[in-house]
């Protein structure tokens, strides 16, 4: 599933304008694409999909980053988690547990960014994975293989061979988002399309989908600030 040009900007159509252009609206925090009377929306949108880094990265940088430092709260597959660091430079190996609602790091580094990043996406790697093959498992389908990536416009992807792969900053989302971009990968095993069935097999298997759709096209965005390095 792409997050698509379309779903990033909003088009304005101007008599005036005697080009196209993308312009940021920092206080509705969307960006417009500024649509010349004599331009199809095709072309503009091809002008958009151009800029697409640039959209991308405009919007990223309209919330505020959270860096994974000492006393953050973030959210775990819908659970608040307190992240509890403790440096101590006498200790050679940095070892980081899990209690309920705290992850404690004791580290010797500066900056565990890394360290916890890795930790994190191995939590995101078992979530995801066993969310999809219930998921999987309701529709008598396999899944050949989960993996997760960081990619900065797909939240998740299912291949023909039946592979499928998922941000690992998906595990930052409410919970009905999360289940809904699940129910929609697993979904394609069954259709590789965007079809009526399609959408019929994704309400199967996560009823609420559409206000997790609503909520990672609104909201998708802020998934990448978590986890900015401290400067
Ligand atoms: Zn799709």
């Amino acid at each position: 599933m792409m997050q698509s040009i379309e779903d990033l900007v909003t088009v304005k159509h101007s008599k005036r304008a005697k080009r196209v252009a993308l312009r940021l609206d920092p206080t509705s925090h969307c960006i417009n694409l500024v649509v010349p009377q004599r331009m199809s929306v095709k072309r503009a949108m091809d002008f958009a999909r151009n800029h697409e880094d640039w959209v991308i990265k405009t919007l990223e940088g309209l919330s505020p980053p959270i860096p994974f430092t000492h006393g953050t709260t973030i959210p775990v597959f819908g659970d608040e988690v307190f992240l509890e660091i403790e440096i101590n430079k006498t200790i050679k190996r940095t070892r980081l547990t899990q209690h309920d609602d705290r992850l404690h790091v004791l580290t010797y580094m500066d900056d565990p960014t890394n360290r916890i990043t890795t930790h994190l996406k191995k939590i995101a790697h078992a979530g995801l994975a066993d969310i999809a093959s219930d998921k999987a498992e309701q529709i008598g389908k396999h899944i050949a293989d989960v993996t997760i990536r960081d990619t900065k416009s797909r939240w998740g992807s299912c291949s023909h061979d039946g592979k499928i792969t998922f941000s690992w900053r998906l595990m930052f989302a409410p919970y009905n988002a999360i289940d809904y971009v699940v129910a929609h990968e697993v979904a394609h095993l069954i259709h590789m399309d965007h079809s009526r069935e399609f959408w019929d097999a994704c309400e199967s298997l996560c009823s609420d989908y559409k206000n997790g759709k609503r909520w990672m096209k609104e909201n998708g965005n802020k998934l990448m600030r978590y986890g900015a390095k401290a400067h």
